[in-house]
């Protein structure tokens, strides 16, 4: 992991002013790095980070931005995944959630889901380490008869 940690954000509406308020928390921190977001959630982390600093904005949760940011993680372009998902709700996309937690505990990427693992995270000393994550070894798999 480099220096400039590669951060996707995401939250679900009813979760989005809590992680506006830990974005807000962790301004001076957060400007430090590279930021992905689902759609609406870049717009609102862009504002809270104040003119001038940009995010990389994918589509909207429903629209595919989940998918994007699995693909992202999958081809090993994140480093955490702060993911605020709503408790409390169903929504049209729960598929492309459920998928985008599995491929984060698949390729082992920290993962925060409710504020005070997003706090353990970015307070750890690990995170301004050269941390290597491991990844399990699937040639077995990969070289399977079939
Ligand atoms: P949004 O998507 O940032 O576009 O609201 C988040 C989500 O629902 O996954």
């Amino acid at each position: 992991m480099d220096n400039m940690k590669k951060i996707a954000l995401v939250a679900h509406d009813n979760r989005k002013s809590d992680l506006i308020e830990w974005v807000k928390f962790n301004k001076g921190n957060l400007i430090k790095h590279d930021l992905f977001c689902t759609g609406t959630t870049g717009i609102m982390v862009e504002s809270a980070l104040g003119e001038g600093f940009n995010v990389t904005r994918l589509k909207s949760g429903p629209l595919g931005g989940d998918q994007q940011l699995g693909a992202l993680i999958a081809t090993e372009k994140i480093d955490f995944l702060i993911f605020f998902w709503d408790p409390m709700s169903s929504h049209p996309h729960d598929v492309d959630v459920k998928a985008l937690l599995r491929l984060s505990v698949l390729y082992n990427i920290p993962t925060a889901c409710n504020r005070s693992t997003a706090d353990f995270i970015i307070s750890s000393t690990l995170y301004n380490s050269n941390y290597q994550r491991t990844l399990k070894d699937y040639s077995v798999y990969l070289n399977r008869p079939v």
